[in-house]
């Protein structure tokens, strides 16, 4: 017997069988049961677009850490100009560094990574065959004006018999920290080598720097050890244009570099330099640089400028590997700027900091820096996936 009474409920499921029929299919499901899965359907929804850029500092909280490495060799302390004693790039920026970590007793709490030398092959991911063959050739050369004459056709160049070793060390001991840190041997690394490398071009030695230690060790974490997302942070007061030109089209390594500019007039004096260079091709928006413009920088400029813009771009690209270049010439006591060109004080310009060496400030000061920037770092990114390493020289 038909009903009589036809209620709100009985019209609305009328309703949808109505519209199901003229579809031709079958009503399956109820109102409620609708309803239900509609907003199942709206929280899944929800779910998939929110992305929590924190997740990993929350699921790394109960994560155990391992230890830190750390990779150097007293022969770096080998090269050294030979026709001028008092050049900037001298063999105390690697000691005084060496003696300061023993003095604090850190290398004895980091696992030493055993140094070796980059191969010809690796080399050659960034330079060229004639960039390689030119420096090989230098090789135990023990013809003072030829090793001057070659040096002279460079800018801020000095070759040393045992120079082409000695990049070769410095370049292969990156690599083999990058790749203890990736293989999880240990949780984060420290390279304290020389000769530095961030201004070495593909074909160009300069700025003290012959092969591009950061950029090959980048190339080979690209190529041999499935990472995708590379951060480089570059600190030294100098901006490393040999590692900007590495990878100025390649969208998978973000370069940031804080550095002196002024308009042009600070060394290298290079257009590029400014922060309108922001890569290209596919690699556009993967480059910026921090221009410096005015001298006397405080702990507020430089917080401001990593917490700014360094961190919310960092959090987006979401880096599996973070390399610093660790240039220690941004920091108050580098002799090499003073006195009226400091750029960081980091708080540290007290009247008991006078009482210190200048030595001690400018080791001091680095590490505190460093130690400030990787923890702002781990609170962020410290997990199992994302990995710093720290490549220590004055650039
Ligand atoms: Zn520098």
């Amino acid at each position: 017997m038909q009903k009589t009474v036809i209620t709100r409920k009985d019209a609305q499921e009328a309703k949808i069988k109505t519209r199901a029929m003229a579809k031709g299919t079958e009503r399956k499901i109820t109102l409620s049961e609708a309803k239900q899965k509609s907003r199942q359907r709206m929280v899944k929804t929800t779910a998939d677009k929110v992305n929590d850029i924190y997740g990993n500092a929350l699921s790394s909280m109960m994560s155990i850490r391992s230890e830190t490495g750390v990779v150097y060799d007293e022969s770096m302390a080998l090269h050294c100009c030979l026709w001028d004693k008092s050049y900037p790039e001298c063999p105390e920026r690697f000691t005084s560094v060496i003696n300061r970590c023993r003095e604090m007793k850190l290398i004895e709490r980091c696992k030493e990574i055993k140094p070796r030398l980059a191969t010809k092959s690796e080399v050659l991911t960034i330079h060229t065959t004639d960039h390689y063959n030119l420096l090989e050739s230098t090789k135990n050369c023990l013809n003072e004006d030829l090793l001057e004459e070659i040096s002279s056709n460079y800018d801020a160049i000095y070759i040393h018999p045992t120079t082409f070793n000695l990049s070769l060390l410095a370049c292969g001991s990156t690599i083999e920290l990058v790749d203890n840190i990736l293989d999880g041997k240990v949780q984060n690394g420290m390279a304290i080598i020389r000769p530095p490398g961030h201004h070495a071009m593909k074909a160009e030695f300069n700025g003290y720097c012959f092969f591009n230690n950061v950029a090959v060790a980048a190339q080979h974490a690209l190529d041999n050890k499935s990472v995708n997302k590379i951060l480089i942070v570059d600190w030294d007061v100098h901006h490393g244009q040999g590692t900007q030109r590495a990878f100025y089209n390649d969208p998978r390594v973000v370069y940031f570099s804080i550095h002196r500019f002024e308009h042009g007039t600070f060394w290298p004096n290079l257009r590029e330099s400014d922060f309108d260079y922001v890569g290209s091709e596919s690699g556009e928006g993967t480059n910026i640089n921090v221009p410096l413009n005015k001298v006397g920088m405080t702990n507020a400029d430089y917080l401001a400028i990593f917490q700014q813009l360094l961190m919310p771009i960092a959090v987006e690209f979401q880096p599996e590997l973070i390399l610093i270049s660790a240039g220690y010439d941004a920091a108050l006591g580098c002799m090499e700027f003073q006195p009226d060109l400091i750029i960081v004080s980091c708080g540290f310009d007290s009247g008991l900091m006078k009482f210190f060496s200048l030595i001690f400030a400018v080791f001091f000061i680095s590490v505190i820096f460093l130690h400030l920037f990787v923890s702002i770092l781990k609170k962020i990114f410290e997990s199992n996936n994302i990995k710093i390493c720290i490549i220590s020289a004055k650039i």
